[in-house]
């Protein structure tokens, strides 16, 4: 009837309003190129901090022994330990438990937060096998921790968080040495000696992870609760100071460049972008991976369902209460009703009567499913565009004319889980680059990468030796 009319429009609406074409793409990506350039020129150059990680050096394959990493995520918390074997042996062994972070730790005290982290690392490495204790070097145990959040670095292993970001908003942690806090969480603890050997950001963990396998590995980047960026950068390349001194001029240096944080006026926003922003925990900030990241594609979707229901009578003329709650629709869910294929979209049916919405017309869960894709489309799209902003300022776009294979280590819950997304994500870096220097651009994805490339990197900044 008029309703489904209505709904129509009101998706062709917002389809156009998402809408990123080539030209809009080339402007954003060069957008990304040029923040990155200015972000490394000043300290206030950017919205995007460009961090510099004092990670000079990436694992060669020599590394053995004996390593744990603690990877906090902006949804999930991990503990791991790995044996390494030196260059034929490889990672011999690895031992993992992951936990969802429970949701008063991510709005309370950063005492609470710590002690958690260090409880539940204590317990794990107080259960350390035979097989792995039989390798360790003597003394304390070497931990990388693999930190989500902007971190203010002034060496390998110590840094100041700048901000909570994601779901976080824990008042006292900001300007906190992650370390030293960490630290004397373990302290309270009793627990086994551990000493943190290198402090890395969860993007320059999937590099390492990545570098150890492959070498042309040149950049990171995570697609989970959050999205993030990092890559080699060569010091003349460098020209802001850092508490008043300049970076050691040793040569590269791993860049964090905090992406969430970039703007571009190109990227094209809807009147639901602006709500999730104003009512988000952190209003004005991460707006780029408030359009990408796993946490809020949910949320987009969930919010325009609303607009539907209220504007167009998407659910039968009923407003569905539970679609007014935040966050009920997860980028999972997105992701499952998006995959159906089935010529009644029962998936679709199925995922919102989990959310209390049930008995929907075909054409009701057709209008669904292609708010999900809309919202995903443009996710993709634009972590594309960043992605050959990065390469276009590394030289490795293929404008030059020269073609070097460059591999980007991927790791995140959102491209690991979301296939239409990975595919879309290369369908525009085709777009963006061309059939034949797209040919030289590897996306790979590397599980875990940010917390095994953790206990690499603290294994080549091993005190051991
Ligand atoms: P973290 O961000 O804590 O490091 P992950 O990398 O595992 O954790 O990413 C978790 C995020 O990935 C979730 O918040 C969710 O948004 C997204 N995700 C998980 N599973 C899926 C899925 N099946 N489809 C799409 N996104 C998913
Ligand atoms: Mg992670």
């Amino acid at each position: 009837g008029g309703g489904g009319g209505r709904v129509q429009a009101l998706i062709y609406e917002f389809q156009h309003r998402c809408a990123l074409p080539l030209h809009l793409l080339r402007k954003i990506s060069e957008a990304m190129t040029h923040e990155m350039t200015a972000g490394l020129s000043t300290e206030s150059g950017s919205r995007m901090p460009m961090l510099p990680t004092f990670v000079e050096k990436m694992p060669t394959g020599n590394e053995k022994g004996v390593y744990y990493a603690v990877d906090l995520g902006g949804t999930n918390f991990r503990v791991l330990r790995v044996l390494l074997g030196g260059r034929e042996k490889r990672v011999m062994k690895q031992e993992f438990e992951e936990v969802a972070i429970p949701h008063p730790l991510m709005v309370g005290t950063s005492a609470e937060l710590y002690d958690f982290i260090a409880k539940k690392l204590t317990d794990f490495v107080s259960r350390e096998s035979s097989e792995f204790s039989t390798h360790a070097a003597a003394g304390a145990r070497e931990l990388g921790l693999t930190f989500s959040f902007p971190i203010s670095q002034h060496s390998i292993n110590s840094g100041l968080l700048i901000m909570w970001t994601k779901g976080f908003k824990i008042a006292d942690g900001v300007g906190q040495d992650v370390v030293q806090a960490l630290q004397q969480a373990m302290n309270r603890q009793h627990g086994p000696k551990l000493r943190v050997a290198a402090l890395v950001n969860d993007t320059v963990g999937t590099m390492a992870g990545g570098r150890y396998f492959d070498p042309d590995v040149m950049i990171g980047i995570i697609l989970g609760t959050g999205t993030n960026a990092c890559y080699f950068e060569r010091a003349d390349n460098v020209h802001k100071l850092q508490n008043g001194k300049p970076l050691p001029k040793t040569g590269s240096m791993v860049y964090n460049m905090e992406w969430g944080a970039f703007w571009s006026s190109h990227i094209p926003t809807t009147h639901v972008d602006e709500q999730l922003d104003a009512e988000s925990i952190n209003p004005g900030q991460q707006l780029y991976e408030k359009m990408i990241g796993g946490m809020y594609l949910g949320d987009i979707v969930r919010r325009m369902l609303l607009k539907l229901a209220r504007e167009a009578s998407l659910f039968s003329g009923e407003v569905p209460q539970q679609l007014m709650t935040p966050f009920v629709l997860g980028t999972p869910e997105v992701s499952k009703m998006h995959a159906d294929e089935s010529i009644d979209l029962r998936v679709v049916a199925k995922t919102l009567a989990k959310i209390g919405i049930h008995r929907t017309y075909l054409h009701t869960r057709r209008a669904v499913h292609d708010v999900c894709d809309i919202v995903a489309l443009r996710s993709a799209r634009l972590a594309a565009a960043g992605i050959t902003g990065i390469l276009r300022k590394i030289g490795r776009d293929g404008k030059n004319g020269e073609y070097t294979r460059t591999v980007i280590a991927m790791d995140g819950g959102l491209y690991e889980h979301y296939a239409k997304f990975r595919i879309y994500i290369q369908a525009a870096l085709t777009e963006l680059l061309g059939e034949e220097a797209v040919k030289y651009v590897v996306l790979e994805n590397f599980k875990d990468g940010s917390g095994i490339g953790a206990t690499l990197l603290a294994a080549c900044h091993s005190q051991h030796g």
